[in-house]
């Protein structure tokens, strides 16, 4: 049974697990049956090596924190091929009046931040994107329609990043130098990408709270990884979708309280607060007031470094090993976190 990309990608959305499309493989290429190559390569292929945490962040600040948010907009209901002006309506919103909403927020607090846009994305909205970089953000890729990666062939993935690099360069007017896969949908092949067009940096995987380099298939690649998670990401506690049991099963305050517990516990152990936000979910009256108190009781707090996620990224690679507070091996690493 030929898959669609569609169904493809609902399975990779719902994290690998579709039971019916097992049925289509034979015996031996069950997972159970795989010999030991076989699951270990899968493993190794990308994986986390030697913890990045500093032993000390510029200036002596305690915690670094680094604020990015995907502008997505209408990218995400025309990767569904979703076409129509009701959904597109969704994405409009968080450019038209989320975006200015956020500049002026992080505006007030003087506080710098990463704009992960899909090609198209800026496309549709150049001049967000001259607003962000007057501003002094950062323009990071983030696909060209917020394609799934893991649905493409190698050369597509290829072209269309080099397609995003040169219309986030021509529109921010510096080439970037970072990425976070559309749906952090990393294949099998990105990491390759990434150092074959210089990037500098990831930031869409999950094995660690604290920056680390990346392996591939056991060496290490100079590739800084700034990893994302759920519990700091608004589009899980507050989304919303009309046609399935999809909810926001978090009030956006009780939110507050989950981000200011990882930024504190981020504190205590002289780590990174990475945060990863919509402007089409936090952007609205009710929510942006989470984002508004969250940088307050930051900015209230001294020896904080507020970072771009680049610039974090430019410190951590300039470090030499000696300088980062664990080794490859996490056993036994919480003291020395902490
Ligand atoms: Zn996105």
């Amino acid at each position: 049974m030929t898959r669609s990309p569609r169904a493809v990608a609902r399975n990779v959305r719902a994290g690998g697990i579709d039971p019916g499309a097992r049925g289509d493989v034979a015996r031996e290429d069950q997972p159970w049956a795989w010999d030991e190559s076989r699951w270990r390569g899968c493993v190794e292929r990308v994986r986390a090596g030697r913890s990045l945490k500093p032993q000390a962040w510029p200036g002596g600040a305690e915690v670094a924190v680094a604020l990015s948010f995907d502008s997505d907009h209408e990218t995400i209901p025309l990767r569904n091929s979703e076409t129509h002006p009701g959904r597109l309506s969704q994405g409009e919103y968080g450019a038209r009046v989320a975006v200015p909403r956020i500049l002026r927020l992080l505006d007030h607090h003087r506080v710098p931040a990463s704009f992960f846009v899909p090609a198209v994305s800026a496309l549709l909205h150049p001049g967000e994107i001259g607003a962000c970089v007057a501003a002094g953000h950062e323009i990071a890729l983030h696909g060209w329609i917020h394609e799934w990666n893991t649905t493409l062939d190698p050369d597509t993935e290829r072209d269309l990043l080099m397609r995003s690099i040169d219309v986030i360069e021509r529109l921010s007017g510096s080439r970037p130098v970072g990425i976070r896969t559309p749906s952090w949908d990393f294949s099998d092949h990105t990491l390759n990408l990434i150092r074959e067009l210089h990037l500098t940096y990831d930031s869409s995987l999950i094995a660690d709270d604290e920056p680390y380099e990346l392996l591939a298939d056991g060496a290490p690649t100079g590739i800084v990884e700034i990893p994302v998670e759920w519990i700091r990401d608004d589009a899980p506690y507050l989304t919303m979708d009309r046609y399935t049991g999809t909810r926001p099963y978090t009030p956006p305050r009780e939110l507050l309280r989950i981000w200011l517990d990882e930024f504190e516990q981020a504190h205590r152990e002289h780590g990174l607060f990475q945060l990863t936000l919509h402007h089409h979910v936090i952007g609205h009256r009710s929510r942006i007031i989470v984002l508004e108190q969250l940088l307050e009781h930051i900015s209230s707090i001294s020896g904080v470094f507020f970072a771009r996620h680049d610039e974090v990224a430019a410190y951590l690679a300039g470090l030499d090993p000696g300088a980062t507070r664990r080794g490859s091996d996490r056993s036994g690493s919480e003291t020395a976190a902490s």
